[in-house]
């Protein structure tokens, strides 16, 4: 049976330009970047030429941009030293209750620390606005932490007006854009974030690798401290291959945005339509700002949609019943019921997220098994007292 792959928010496959960019820095080239020999020198160029290619690709400067090991560090990162950086100025922080754990966990942390968190609750369509943000802002507010894209729901934020109500009163802004680089334009300059978070996996790099868009490295301090690398900010042996991985995918990714943009966004028009067209299906997140190819759904009458996932799993298809993280954990995603949708509604979620390699018949096949898998675990779940 041919897989058919639609969850690639939770990761994607490495691009065949972006593994072919990597493989020499496994044997050929594998020297450390911070040795003295040629070995290492190349090493060395290649870090400091794909720093400023990524750079390009987010509208920032090369001495802007720090490479981790991804998405997750670089939000402990941003979160934990502006802390530890701000916290003697203020004790609150401002973020939207629809974050990432790796955001939501890291401010648990940060408040049994003695530091007070104000979670901004988002509309039905997951979205926050310049007034919430602004009524929400305290004079010992140190950072505010707000996603670009919505891991659960799709929704894109408007960070470029949130961003700028931060700068006004000159409190540190992040915004964990790691669903949102490689599928929409995403500058960092333009934004006006201090700090940037993005995973190469999310774009067709390998996984374990990421970079932190940092507006004013010298104000940060490390997470991660020991030998002194990415200049004294981010210390451990450089993931020579991962980062030649992920520039490389990067590029190919801003390259062929507006035409994947319009692909995809098609494509996931279709699945919407299709979908809603079953009664008791709808749409969840914004239906007009939305990443591309993004499709996220409730189901109503089939219990939790893991059984529906696995149904489609049998066919070959792999979709997730809500973000990858809380996929094994059978708990309402915290996401949709900050949205305002109840524990069983929020329990009956589908993602459906298409990436570079889906085609228009994976569609067509998707939308002809579906109807039917639903109608069947709607009668199982009917006739179950679970
Ligand atoms: N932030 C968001 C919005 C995500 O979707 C993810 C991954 O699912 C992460 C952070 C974590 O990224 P990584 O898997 O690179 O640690």
């Amino acid at each position: 049976m041919k897989r058919i792959y639609m969850d690639n928010s939770a990761t994607t496959p490495v691009s065949e330009a972006a593994l072919k960019a990597m493989l020499p820095w496994f044997r050929e080239e594998f020297g450390n970047p911070s040795a003295i020999y040629s070995y290492g020198q190349s090493g060395k160029n290649i870090l400091e030429d794909c720093r400023k290619r990524v750079a390009k690709c987010l509208g920032a400067l090369p001495t802007e941009i720090f490479f981790t090991s991804g998405g997750t560090e670089s939000d402990n990162w941003a979160v934990r030293s502006a802390c530890r950086a701000r916290g003697t100025k203020g004790r609150h922080i401002i973020a939207s209750a629809i974050e990432h754990n790796a955001i939501l966990r890291t401010l648990g942390q940060m408040e049994e620390d003695g530091f007070e968190v104000t979670y901004l609750q988002p509309d039905r369509l997951g979205r926050i606005t310049p007034e919430q943000l602004e009524a929400a802002i305290r004079p010992d507010t140190i950072l505010i932490s707000i996603m670009l894209a919505s891991n659960v729901v799709g929704t894109v934020l408007d960070i470029a007006a949130l961003a700028k109500i931060a700068a006004k009163r000159r409190i540190w802004f992040h915004t964990d854009a790691v669903q949102a680089v490689g599928h929409i334009p995403v500058q960092a300059h333009a934004l006006g974030v201090d700090f940037l978070s993005l995973s190469a996996h999310k774009f067709g790099g390998p996984k374990g690798v990421g970079a932190l868009y940092c507006r004013m490295p010298n104000n940060l301090p490390p997470l991660i401290t020991g030998g002194g690398q990415e200049k004294e900010h981010r210390s451990g042996t450089e993931n020579i291959p991962g980062i030649v991985g992920m520039t490389t995918a990067l590029e190919e990714a801003v390259e062929n945005m507006d035409e994947e943009r319009a692909r995809l966004s098609a494509l996931r028009d279709r699945i919407i339509a299709g979908a809603c067209a079953i009664p008791g299906v709808e749409l969840t997140g914004d239906p007009e700002n939305r990443l591309p190819g993004f499709v996220s759904l409730t189901v109503d009458g089939i219990g939790h949609s893991v059984h529906v996932v696995n149904a489609l799993n049998e066919k070959g298809i792999c979709v997730s019943s809500g973000s990858a993280c809380s996929a094994a954990s059978r708990e309402a995603s915290h996401v949709l019921l900050a949205l305002g949708y109840d524990a069983k509604k929020a329990s009956g979620t589908l993602r459906i997220t298409l990436g570079a390699e889906n085609r228009p018949e994976e569609v067509d096949y998707l939308l002809s098994v579906l109807p039917e898998l639903i109608m069947k675990q709607r009668t199982k779940a009917a006739a179950s007292p679970f």
